[in-house]
């Protein structure tokens, strides 16, 4: 994976750099000063239409986006991204790039892939372009395949099919922000209404698909053409005030699809934005229902926690909100009743997480042996049956998250090597397939813990200088001593979390 920029600082959204030096030469007209970058405001009355390509007359109850033109160069977006908009634009349909390609570009950060919105059926992209697939049963997606393994993911316009008929609200969910948009209106529901998505495979329009995404700052859409970004959903906003805010309200749209609380934490955590006071309320109050979420999507969710260059401050925010004692209890019980050495958890996150920085991410292996060690430890550690000890740790999580059998294997694997390794047995280990995963773990460990690193482990440290002073602080003080990030726009916590 690319190791992510940091992001930029959001007073100075948006701030358009001039295209990567490896894309093609652009002419000076075309490159954005910075005289440019200072002024977020549309520089088009909010509502005014488009004159490109994608521009269609105004219909009367279609609402009007707000319309940010220059903030992003054409030539930072992704070549095969380019030809495929170009291709569907010219056939007649409307294509935009949309979600974290979108909202990456704008925050600076290389973008990890750029997805495609369309009004284009997944037949018609098909009929376009020869090298493409279209991938899925209930929710069909076409996929361009380019060079290298590339895909360019591209998705028909879809809407909730709830949204049939139903009203919108214009306006903001503040009062003093002018430029409208417009919001799903809250659905009439009892309190414990099933609000599940089980289905989401309705064709719509670029607005419905908008509003149907997760978060404000996920709901952008860009036209290459007008070169314009298009918020129907105050994205652009929150993109300024780093904010992650949910498009409509959070406790209807985490209840809908429980996962969206993790995304809502990866994003917060990887973004280093805050969270909505009351989207963070509506994470404590909803957040018993990631028990309906299909498990191996809430172990990718957590595996996108670790693999993000955020593991350390995603899994605090996790904990903080509560949300780890429902995903992950052991490790959540581990932090509460700060057992022995649970303070190295942030220590080794922080370790992996420079890893990731230098764009040297470790397995999945030895991400969630990282993530688990001390629990798991503590619950091995002077059983007489240890393989026993092992399983019955992972008897109910391999349930809960659906762990497949060869990550537990490979668990079991690395973890009783880390014990030979502690009583400085190495011997025939550095032979095995399993090695590298075991060294880096290792490395990982010591890193975290200030224990001396032995040479043959050197290899699998050099990613990730000694943790300094500050990094190796309680995650709980600096924290409290920053009160940034993550921290920044929700209450206090405490008695929240135990509620
Ligand atoms: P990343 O940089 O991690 O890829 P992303 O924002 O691109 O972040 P994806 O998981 O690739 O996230 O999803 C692409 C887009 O699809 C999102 O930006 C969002 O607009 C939409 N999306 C993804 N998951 C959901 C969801 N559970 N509910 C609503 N919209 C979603
Ligand atoms: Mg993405």
């Amino acid at each position: 994976m690319e190791p992510e920029e940091p992001s930029t600082p959001p007073d100075a959204l948006p701030d358009v750099s001039e295209p990567d030096v490896s894309e093609p030469d652009v002419s000076d007209e075309d490159v954005v000063t910075d005289d440019d970058l200072l002024v977020i405001e549309p520089r088009v009355e909010p509502g005014r239409r488009r004159a490109a390509t994608n521009a269609q007359a105004p219909r009367v109850g279609v609402p009007e986006p707000t319309v940010y033109p220059d903030l992003i160069h054409p030539e930072r977006v992704d070549s095969d991204a380019v030809k495929v908009l170009r291709r569907l634009t010219r056939a007649g349909y409307s294509a935009y790039l949309v979600g974290g390609g979108v909202r990456d570009l704008l925050l600076n950060r290389q973008p990890k892939d750029f997805d495609i919105a369309t009004s284009a059926r997944p037949n018609e992209v098909k009929r376009e372009f020869r090298n493409c697939r279209i991938i899925g049963r209930r929710f069909r997606l076409a996929h361009i395949l380019f060079a290298g393994g590339k895909v360019i993911e591209v998705a028909t316009f879809r809407k909730d099919p709830d949204q049939e008929g139903a009203t919108f609200v214009a306006g903001e969910p503040e009062d003093d922000v002018e430029s409208p948009s417009l919001w799903p209106a809250p659905k009439d529901r009892g309190d414990d209404a099933d609000l599940l998505i089980r289905q989401d495979n309705t064709f719509g329009e670029p607005h419905e698909d908008a509003i149907r995404r997760d978060f404000t700052v996920n709901g952008l859409f860009y036209d290459l053409e007008a070169r314009e970004v298009i918020d129907y959903v105050g994205g652009v906003r929150d993109l300024r005030d780093a904010v992650v805010r949910t498009i409509g309200e959070p406790d209807v749209r985490f209840r809908e699809d429980p996962v969206r609380i993790l995304r809502a934490i990866k994003f917060s955590a990887r973004l280093d934005f805050g969270i909505a006071p009351d989207v963070y309320d509506a994470i404590v109050d909803v957040r018993d229902e990631l028990s309906r979420s299909a498990p191996p999507r809430v172990l990718e969710e957590i595996l996108r926690l670790l693999r993000g260059g955020a593991a350390q401050r995603s899994i605090y925010l996790a904990w903080d909100t509560g949300v780890l004692g429902l995903i992950l209890p052991e490790l959540s019980a581990h932090i509460e009743d700060e057992a022995e050495g649970a303070e190295e958890l942030w220590t080794r996150l922080a370790v992996v997480d420079r890893m990731q920085a230098a764009g040297d991410l470790p397995s999945d292996t030895v991400l969630v042996a990282a993530l688990l060690y001390g629990p798991l430890d503590e619950a091995v550690n002077g059983m007489r049956d240890a393989a026993r000890a092992f399983d019955e740790f992972f008897g109910e999580m391999a349930v809960r998250l659906s762990l497949p059998r060869r990550l537990r294997d490979r668990m079991r694997l690395v973890f009783a090597a880390q014990r030979r390794l502690d009583r400085g047995l190495i011997a025939g280990l550095d032979r095995r397939e399993i090695w590298g995963d075991v060294s880096r773990l290792f490395a990982i460990r010591c890193l975290a813990s200030g224990r001396p690193l032995p040479p043959w482990a050197e290899n699998a440290a050099q990613s990730a200088k000694p943790a300094d002073r500050a990094e190796r602080a309680p995650v709980r003080e600096r924290k409290r001593a920053e009160r940034g990030g993550a921290e920044r726009d929700r209450p206090a916590r405490g008695a929240r979390r135990r509620r």
